[in-house]
């Protein structure tokens, strides 16, 4: 079982040791502190895994959408019962306050069952008369054992919001969370049963990308994999899995624009700017890290935007009125901080932030960042060219609509992007010129999750997203059927 020390894999109901017998450190990013063991796991636990999940499916893929449903509400009730817990978890393992944790994070993993269980209810199929004595409709099944790996920035929300489809639509899964953050996971494991939700249909490995991850994608008996990461990693699991012609779904990283036009609601698009640069530490792909402002409005925005910052507090996450907390990992402080050290080597200026705050001795081992702005830089330049992925942004000035949209799609991702403007004809123009998988008209990460999620370029493949994750998670079959 799950202990404060030992996180064990789930295996057909059953909390196992790996067969590595080897156990990784998992940090605390606000002191620095090992907090708990995670099991090193390897492709014979993947194996364990994926054969479990196989059996599980036999049955699982033929229960009725009325019997799935009711146990996906159930499993959400029993998520909501324990928020508290669970965002308090949340919080610890991956650095991000508490209250952001509840208001965002577990808020949006009970929304997702709630919103699956609810689908299946609903979904229609297609049928089409052809002629007098054909016609055609589509029978959907459930593809098979679904390779599920999530990311370190929004832990149990990524990872439900590939758990939630994938059983609703009748699949069985192998999860392989990140292993910075794999603690709620764990205890997600723990309702399952209560759910009634069968032994072997959740699957988790815990481990390394490099063995557990890559042994999921490369396992023959996995004919669909839903990743979130990052765009090398991204590459590397379509190579993987290329043996074996998988259905892919892949999230992968972001340099989203943020174009402020002179016209926009302006105390909207500061108020909106500042959670759409910093929220969660600057660590979610949404987050806006390429600031575009119209020349006219420039100087007053950096003046303006450089005041709001200052009054933001960093620390001590489990305060309420903290906004960020640490970064993952020291390995991830590192990088950043390497990436603000080119960013100035580039001939940008750091205007504000870029150095560690000071913090109550108890903090002075974790990975606090302050929150950074940087100007001056060129297109070209490293920092404007890739993903930081941490609380900084960079702040340019732009005079035409034709030379921001050159610059917004300069890069090589095409996640999303923020369009603060109240004339439609400039709102609509930017948004079909940008080749990206998400245009916010004059709001940032507002999310309905009927639309199709994904991006384009090194930003992913594929979307998720009402009838789209139903599309992914399940294979069409088309009849056509004639009369004698
Ligand atoms: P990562 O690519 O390092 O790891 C993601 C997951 O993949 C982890 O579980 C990891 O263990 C696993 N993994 C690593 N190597 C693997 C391999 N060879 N085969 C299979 N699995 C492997 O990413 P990260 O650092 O955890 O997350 C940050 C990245 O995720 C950022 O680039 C961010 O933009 C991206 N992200 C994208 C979205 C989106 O919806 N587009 C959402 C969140 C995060």
């Amino acid at each position: 079982m799950m202990t404060t020390t030992k996180v064990l894999n789930f295996i057909d109901g059953q909390w196992l040791a790996p067969k590595s017998n080897e156990y990784l450190e998992n940090f605390n990013p606000a002191t620095g502190e090992v907090f708990s063991l995670l099991a090193d796991s390897d492709h014979r636990d993947i194996d364990q895994a994926v054969e479990a999940a196989q059996k599980a499916f036999k049955s699982w893929s033929k229960t009725s959408p009325e019997d799935r449903s009711q146990k996906l509400y159930k499993l959400a009730d029993l998520i909501e019962k324990n928020i508290d817990d669970f965002a308090k978890l949340e919080s610890k393992d991956q650095g991000k306050p508490w209250y952001i944790a509840k208001q965002m994070d577990m808020a949006r993993v009970i929304k997702s069952f709630r919103f699956f269980a609810g689908a299946i209810l609903h979904s229609e199929n297609e049928c089409n008369v052809m002629d007098a004595e054909s016609m055609n409709y589509v029978l959907r099944k459930p593809v098979g054992v679904a390779g599920l790996i999530s990311p370190w920035n929004l832990p149990l929300y990524l990872l439900t919001w590939k758990i939630a489809p994938a059983l609703a639509f009748g699949n069985t899964v192998v999860c392989k969370p990140s292993e910075f953050t794999s603690m709620t996971a764990a205890k997600f494991c723990e309702l399952l049963a209560e759910a009634g939700i069968p032994n072997g249909v959740v699957n988790m490995i815990f481990g390394t990308g490099a063995k557990a991850g890559d042994a999921l994608v490369k396992h023959p008996k996995v004919p669909l994999i839903s990743f979130t990461g990052g765009s090398e990693t991204g590459k590397k699991v379509i190579q993987s899995s290329a043996e074996h012609f998988k259905k892919l779904s892949l999230e992968l990283g972001g340099k989203n624009p943020n174009i402020i036009f002179a016209d926009c609601d302006y105390k909207k698009m500061l108020a909106t700017t500042l959670r759409s640069s910093f929220l969660n530490q600057g660590e979610i792909c949404l987050c806006g890290s390429r600031i575009y402002v119209e020349e006219s409005l420039y100087e007053k925005f950096l003046q303006d935007f450089v005041r709001e910052i200052k009054e933001l507090k960093v620390g001590d996450p489990s305060q309420k009125d903290t906004f960020m907390g640490p970064l993952i990992s020291a390995q991830h402080l590192e990088k950043v901080q390497s990436m603000i050290n080119t960013a100035r080597d580039e001939g940008g200026k750091i205007l504000m932030g870029g150095g560690r705050p000071e913090l109550a001795a108890q903090f002075s081992k974790g990975y606090f960042l302050e929150p950074t702005v940087i100007v001056g830089l060129a297109e070209n330049s490293t920092c404007m060219q890739r993903e930081i992925f941490g609380p900084v942004v960079t702040v340019s000035s732009f005079k035409t609509l034709d030379e921001v949209i050159e610059k917004a799609n300069g890069v090589s991702y095409g996640l999303s992007a923020s369009v603060w403007t109240s004339n439609l004809n400039t709102a609509q123009t930017v948004a079909k010129n940008l080749d990206v998988g998400t245009v916010w008209i004059n709001s940032w990460m507002k999310r309905d999750l009927r639309v199709p999620f994904g991006g384009m370029k090194a930003s992913g493949l594929g979307r998720e997203g009402g009838r789209h994750s139903m599309d992914f998670y399940t294979e069409m079959v088309n009849v056509c059927l004639t009369t004698t």
